[in-house]
């Protein structure tokens, strides 16, 4: 029910954990991390509290990096359990997902993915539609922005999410449709959350997206949005928060 991304200079574990503190308010019944060391992606997650989470990392995987996606899980498809919790691979293991929301018509395209011999570890809607992104991107040659795009138009329901792939890994690709999702705008860095509470200290530029419309985040760059539907360019909103 919440998610945190970040991708810059800065230590991505501590900005993502402290960010999902922040967001338990929203409610939720899991928590998970999924940091990128600069070679591999470290994918930690569990039933329970943020501080369960805290727990697994200190004992599982290395907490260095300067990207990284988190989320605070309620349940909609799938039981809450480890497997279910986010974020969630897809099946080559390069692409991984944060997301809140429902994908109704997950269980037709799950069919057609299970025909193409995709295979599925958790009960979630969540993991279809990372192994949806990854078809349509292997199967039209596009990049990740592209192939998330052709993806979602394909999706009937909800969702905020955020989408890394470790062959690109300068750059996150959010999306939003009915989920709330902010972007916070620093110095040759993003901050993603649910609200802006997780990057309040840290910047007063932020951009809420729209329904129907995504981002790429690049490090170093300018951040280019559009929707989803049409292709067409959205000139960013920047707002000053104020609190
Ligand atoms: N539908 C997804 C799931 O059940 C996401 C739920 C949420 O918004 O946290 O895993």
């Amino acid at each position: 029910c919440g998610i945190v991304g970040y991708i810059g200079k800065r230590e991505a574990y501590t900005i993502i954990m402290d960010g999902l503190k922040r967001l338990e308010y929203r409610g939720y019944d899991s928590a998970g991390i999924a940091l990128y060391d600069g070679s591999e992606i470290k994918l930690c997650k569990t039933k329970g509290k943020v501080a369960n989470l805290e727990a697994r990392v200190k004992e599982e995987i290395t907490t260095n990096g300067n990207v990284g996606i988190g989320h605070t899980r309620w349940a909609t498809h799938g039981v809450p359990n480890d497997v279910n919790s986010h974020p969630h691979y897809s099946n080559s293991g390069d692409l991984v997902i944060i997301h809140n929301g429902i994908i109704e018509n997950y269980d037709s395209i799950k069919t057609e993915l299970l025909k193409r011999g995709y295979v599925f570890k958790s009960d979630t809607d969540t993991e279809v539609l990372i192994n949806l992104i990854e078809e349509v991107k292997k199967k039209n040659n596009v990049k990740l922005g592209k192939a998330v795009q052709l993806a979602l138009k394909e999706v009937v329901g909800a969702y905020a999410i955020a989408v890394f792939d470790k062959n690109k890994p300068d750059e996150i690709v959010v999306a939003k449709l009915g989920s709330p999702l902010a972007i916070g705008i620093g110095e040759d860095e993003f901050f993603i959350a649910s609200d802006a509470s997780p990057f309040i200290e840290y910047t007063k530029n932020a951009i809420y997206l729209e329904d129907e419309e995504m981002a790429i985040v690049r490090r170093d760059k300018k951040i280019k949005i559009r929707k989803i539907n049409d292709d067409s360019e959205v000139t960013p909103a920047m707002q000053e928060l104020k609190f």
